[in-house]
């Protein structure tokens, strides 16, 4: 076994491997780009070594400079995660090149699954079912088009370099061929630098399938059993289990049928494996409708999925990866592995689920996870206190939950979600919660179409909380008590502390006491007074009649607060001018009005107040409709308009040129942040007079990409 390894990569999978590294006694050496200086990778690594620029060409996928800190750092393997260049056949190379053992498959067997195209020639000649369809090397129109109409409709143009869901179009009617294939060839050149393309028949309720497999260097392949993820959104994953639930199709009625499937879809990975001389973890990707099930790719590396198979069966496979990489046979055969109960992974994303997805950036102000134990595993890369870049992937942490069966795993991950807290970016954890309490995830009613026919359901931004005391009165005490606590400060530093000016106790020289507290949730705002009792409970007046808290105390775990001789937890953040109330893992926003505060405009603070509002309120009207994908419009709206970029992001392609004449919704500039392609289109008819930034460039939000000719500006306002 190593002493040593080097871990290629960042944030969760580098922490994860990490953690298996020092189980095992192996000293691991991170590797850190300028932006993840003080990342948890590095802080739970052994060594840590700079390469290079946050951009990840310059640092994470730097091939020499990661090669020359495992040489000199004493690495004698490296584990290079998922992504980056966990698929880089050229880096399996350079590691071999220098005498270091790359933990992960033969540079062949790599290549030979790099391509969508070529690896599903090599599956036809292996017998092992492909989806109808086209994967020729003849890229004419011509061929393309007759192979669209071959497959029929609908049909998928994709790029068989794909990956991340990027480069694929469907196809409804044959008026649509010309320009997908064009779309897709043009994504799959900026993105992959390749612009083969394969054609595929769409399938319209399937489930992604996958198979977990494991190869040593002596010819030993197993099957760790099937995932289900077909909860995804733009082809990407969301939600992960194991076993796939119900692998018994409609009309499969035949008793112990499930078994057979499962041991057929086991047996085509594994003849995936051994054609491609394959060695380490891998992930056979199938589609299945019905007992049908086709090959659609091999991931060789590890998946981001892999926890639920360790759950459920027991192992770490990133053991299992050391061992083998190390020249150990596998440690199990197939007859000592089973099923034990069922897991769920939930990822938790840094994005925006009712802005079609489009990752958020900021800081982690608070974050709090639920519990783990035996059933409940958080495998994070990020701190309370971390940023989210726009420069990597925006996913915050991965909730695995296993269960008895099936049944109790959903409701472990629903209630593992609603104790998580997250303050500071926009989260898909409402749309994770959502899809826990959804009926047909209940059921086990899986396919890749659920959150899209669900959306409605899914994905309406959950508004509300207005009219609950039991939020009010939290916001109202927690803000309360910051008062009294700062007033107390004040006075211990005044020349009298002891003067009855200086206790905020609500004290008033005639009659009752009390505090009058403004605070403004969504677009209402109400004044609450609170007026304390000798016995430290508290009568709140609020909009809907009074609350007596008899209780409330704020400590790490939250408050609790006894309201009306009930006991309720919560928690209160303070952030922003804001309280942010979270119970069952939502965010309620309170935002603090202060009345002895400058009309708003005249004072900084308050400017900024004003802004975020107006940023909310225009992404409230745009959540009922509009996508995302329209960008903003600038500023100068009244002089120039112009096209600004909604996130910090890095310009992919620029698909328009100066003086062009572009119709509204035409896509102009297509822009990339944390892995997600986001095409801007044009807000309105006009003419483009500038275009300020070129391919590569990485621009600020609201960074004026592109700008439109004076005078489109009514044209704006009359929209
Ligand atoms: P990528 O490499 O970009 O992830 P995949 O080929 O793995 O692309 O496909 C990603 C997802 O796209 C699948 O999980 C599935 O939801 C959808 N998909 C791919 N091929 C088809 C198809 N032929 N019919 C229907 N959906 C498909």
């Amino acid at each position: 076994m190593f002493q040593k390894i080097l871990i290629a990569n960042r944030g969760e999978i580098a922490c994860r491997v990490i953690a298996t590294a020092r189980r095992l006694g192996i000293a691991s050496v991170a590797i850190h780009s300028e932006a993840d200086k003080e990342a948890l990778h590095v802080a739970r690594a052994d060594e840590a070594w700079p390469v290079g620029p946050a951009p990840a060409r310059e640092s994470y996928l730097a091939i020499e400079k990661i090669i020359a800190v495992a040489k000199r750092a004493g690495a004698e393997a490296i584990h290079p995660g998922y992504g980056f260049l966990a698929e880089n056949a050229g880096f399996a190379e350079a590691c071999a090149e220098a005498g270091i053992v790359f933990i992960g498959p033969p540079p062949g067997a790599i290549r030979a699954m790099g391509s969508k195209a070529s690896a599903k020639a090599l599956m036809e000649r292996a017998g092992v079912p492909l989806v109808p369809g086209y994967h020729g090397a003849a890229q004419d129109f011509a061929t393309l088009r007759e192979a669209v109409e071959r497959v029929g409709y609908p049909a998928l143009v994709k790029a068989s370099a794909g990956g991340g869901g990027k480069g694929m179009r469907i196809v409804t009617r044959a008026e649509e061929i010309e320009d997908a294939i064009a779309g897709a060839r043009g994504e799959a050149r900026s993105a992959f630098g390749d612009d083969h393309l394969l054609i595929e028949k769409y399938l319209l309720a399937p489930r992604h399938i996958e198979i977990q497999i494991f190869a040593d260097a002596y010819g030993h392949i197993v099957s760790l059993f099937e995932r289900d993820c077909s909860i995804q959104r733009r082809y990407q994953k969301v939600i992960e289990e194991a076993p796939a639930p119900g692998m018994t199709a409609p009309g499969m009625t035949t008793p112990g049928m499930t078994e057979v499937l499962r041991q057929a879809m086991g047996e085509a990975a594994c003849r995936v494996a051994r054609a491609v001389g394959y060695v380490g973890a891998g992930t056979v990707e199938f589609i299945a409708e019905g007992e049908d099930f086709y090959f659609m790719e091999m991931n060789t590396r590890l998946q981001v999925e892999h926890p639920v198979t360790e759950m459920i069966t027991g192992l770490d496979l990133v053991e299992w990866q050391l061992r083998v990489a190390a020249g150990e046979t596998l440690p199990l055969a197939a007859d000592q592995l089973s099923i034990c109960g069922h897991a769920i992974e939930a990822r938790i994303y840094a994005e925006d689920p009712a802005q079609d997805f489009r990752p958020s950036i900021g800081t982690l102000v608070h974050l709090r996870e639920p519990r783990t134990g035996s059933q409940v595993r958080i495998d994070a890369g990020v701190r309370q206190g971390d940023a989210i870049t726009p420069y990597y992937d925006p996913m915050i942490a991965k909730l695995i939950v296993h269960g008895k069966d099936r049944g109790e795993a959903v409701r472990l991950l629903a209630a593992a979600l609603a104790q998580y807290e997250i303050v500071g970016v926009e989260t898909n954890l409402g749309l994770l919660r959502a899809i826990a309490a959804h009926p047909d995830f209940a059921c086990g009613k899986l396919d890749t179409g659920f959150i899209t026919r669900h959306a409605e359901a899914l994905l309406t931004p959950q508004v509300g909380g207005e009219d609950d005391p039991v939020l009010r009165a939290a916001a109202a005490l927690a803000l309360f008590a910051d008062i009294r606590a700062e007033t107390a400060a004040g006075a211990a530093s005044s020349s009298d502390p002891f003067s009855p000016w200086a206790i905020a106790d609500a004290w008033r020289m005639n009659g009752e006491g009390y505090q009058d507290l403004i605070l403004r949730h969504e677009d209402r705002t109400e004044t609450l007074r609170i007026h304390p009792e000798r016995n430290g409970a508290c009568r709140l007046d609020l909009a809907g009649g009074p609350v007596r808290a008899e209780a409330w105390e704020e400590a790490e775990s939250g408050m609790a607060l006894r309201l009306d001789g009930v006991l309720h937890r919560l928690r209160v953040v303070r952030h922003a001018g804001a309280l942010i109330v979270i119970r069952n893992g939502r965010n309620h926003v309170f935002r603090i009005v202060d009345p002895l505060a400058p009309p708003a405009g005249e004072e900084a603070g308050s400017e900024r107040l004003e802004r975020d509002d107006r940023r909310r309120d225009r992404r409230r009207s745009e959540s009922r409709g509009k996508t995302m994908t329209e960008g903003g419009i600038g500023e100068r709206e009244r002089s120039r308009p112009a096209l600004v970029a909604p996130i910090p992001a890095r310009v992919a392609r620029v698909l328009v040129r100066v003086g062009a004449q572009v119709r509204k919704g035409e896509a102009l500039i297509v822009l990339e942040a944390m892995k997600t392609e986001m095409t801007l289109v044009a807000p309105f008819d006009g003419e483009i007079v500038s275009l300020p930034y070129g391919v590569d460039a990485m621009v600020e939000e609201g960074a004026e990409l592109v700008l439109f000719a004076a005078g489109e500006a009514a044209q704006i306002s009359r929209a």
